[in-house]
């Protein structure tokens, strides 16, 4: 799908606010004819050449409003693959947005969301899977999201799904053959398809198999903190909180009675869930707390139960063992500061921490004790070369069962022609990844979430 005859459309690509630098992007075939209206620099006289920069003045020679810079690159060497400037000027707010207002009177059209990408997609600069990188590239808040990110930028996770597929369209394509000429090509041996089809199957489990550690790299892992009131769980999340402290901005979906701090741990980020203490409700809103707090316990990876070590247990310590439920517990012992009339044995076999939440006393073993408890085991070194998101867990799980199918098929002994059909569903479930099919509806949810500008 070329894009040449394109409109050429325009947008402002750095963030709102003050900045040394802003730039307005344009793309499209009429970008230089588009930019030579609000241009001029005493030394261009005629066209640009492609990846120069140029300094001059955006307005007139009677009405300067800044001094830039242009860069021009030709397509389809750029960014989307059709020509492209960047207008880079002073970084004040008016600045870029009057400078965008000019080019747009010029006739630009203002960029979608995530258009400059959509284009590199649609020109063949990047493939869907790459495309999706750069929004998680940008978005990334820890060492491992950004190292996941970068490796599927470059390419990393379209290249094992490729291979796989290309095992697959060979043996498509020599099952077709003896279909269509039956008298020259026997039908294809059994026991070498088999084998293809395990052999990508098993490509495909250890893919998924790093899904749910991906999901931690990208998303941030969410700790839940609980136990009954006054256990110190407020205090526990400032502690935690203090030393490292997320450099993000405040988080969506706060609500009034669970407060979400993220920090970063052990080269991850963690969205610490302070929730509404855990006991029998007194009233609607008390209970309405409570609820949530249960549902903050069924999204958490891992769970804080926060009892008070200098106090006998008492039955809501029980109640929210109970609701902690069997996996990723931690039991945190706090106010050790206080004395240890709690019972040790409170909660079993789950991993336990003795800690003062207002001394700081243990805080630093707890801090490892929940990295070393992630799901998953620690190792996102590993887990950050093959990360995968919703949507290609959801291609994947489609191909795997496409692969289940032509295994029973071959067992028992189904026509050609059937196994074909899945083969078929296999390599197009695939293809969905990278984007080699894929439909529009896909495609446009993707670039939904992007940024205008990207
Ligand atoms: P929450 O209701 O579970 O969130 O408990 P808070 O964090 O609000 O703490 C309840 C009370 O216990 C406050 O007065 C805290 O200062 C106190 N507290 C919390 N942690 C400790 C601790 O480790 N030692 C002592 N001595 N007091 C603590």
């Amino acid at each position: 799908m070329k894009h040449s005859d394109a409109e050429t459309i325009a947008a402002i690509a750095t963030p709102v606010g003050l900045g040394g630098i802003g730039i307005v992007r344009l793309s499209g075939p009429q970008a230089t004819q588009l930019l030579s209206k609000v241009f001029f620099s005493p030394k261009v006289s005629s066209g640009l050449k492609s990846h120069r920069l140029y300094h001059g003045w955006i307005g007139s020679a009677q009405n300067k409003i800044d001094e830039v810079l242009v860069s021009f690159m030709a397509g389809p060497n750029s960014y989307t693959g059709e020509d492209v400037v960047e207008i880079s000027c002073h970084g004040g707010r008016l600045v870029v947005d009057k400078i965008l207002e000019l080019i747009l009177v010029a006739g630009a059209r203002l960029a979608e969301k995530g258009e400059f990408t959509k284009r590199a997609f649609l020109n063949g600069r990047l493939d869907l899977a790459q495309a999706e990188a750069v929004v998680d590239l940008i978005s990334a808040k820890s060492g491992p999201a950004l190292a996941a990110a970068s490796a599927q930028l470059a390419g990393e996770l379209s290249l094992r799904i490729k291979s796989i597929r290309e095992r697959l369209v060979k043996l498509l394509s020599r099952i077709e053959a003896s279909i269509d000429f039956p008298d020259d090509l026997a039908a294809v041996d059994k026991k070498q398809a088999t084998k293809t089809i395990v052999g990508a199957g098993a490509e495909i489990t250890r893919l998924l198999a790093l899904a749910e550690e991906g999901r931690l790299v990208r998303e941030g892992v969410r700790v839940a903190i609980i136990g009954k009131p006054n256990v110190g769980k407020s205090s526990l999340l400032n502690r935690l909180a203090q030393d490292d402290r997320a450099i993000v901005s405040p988080l969506p979906g706060t609500t009034r009675d669970t407060i979400e701090e993220a920090v970063t741990l052990g080269g991850l980020s963690l969205v610490l869930i302070d929730t509404a203490g855990l006991r029998p409700a007194g009233d609607q809103v008390e209970a309405a707390g409570i609820g949530r707090t249960l549902d903050e316990i069924k999204k958490a990876d891992i769970i804080l139960l926060v009892v008070d070590a200098s106090a006998q247990l008492s039955g809501a310590d029980d109640r929210a063992l109970l609701e902690a439920g069997e996996g990723g517990v931690i039991i945190v012992f706090n106010k050790i500061d206080l004395g240890r009339k709690a019972a040790e044995s409170f909660g079993g076999e789950r991993p336990k921490f003795m800690i003062s939440a207002l001394s700081g006393v243990g805080v630093a073993d707890l801090k490892k004790g929940i990295v070393d408890n992630l799901p998953g085991g620690n190792n996102f070194e590993e887990v950050s070369r093959g990360v995968i998101n919703t949507r290609h867990k959801e291609c994947l799980f489609r191909a795997q069962e496409s692969l289940q199918k032509i295994m029973v098929g071959l067992d028992a002994g189904v026509p050609q022609d059937l196994i074909a059909i899945d083969v078929r569903g296999a390599i197009i479930a695939l293809g969905e990844i990278s984007g080699e099919q894929v439909s529009e509806e896909v495609i446009e949810q993707i670039f939904q979430n992007f940024c205008v500008g990207k």
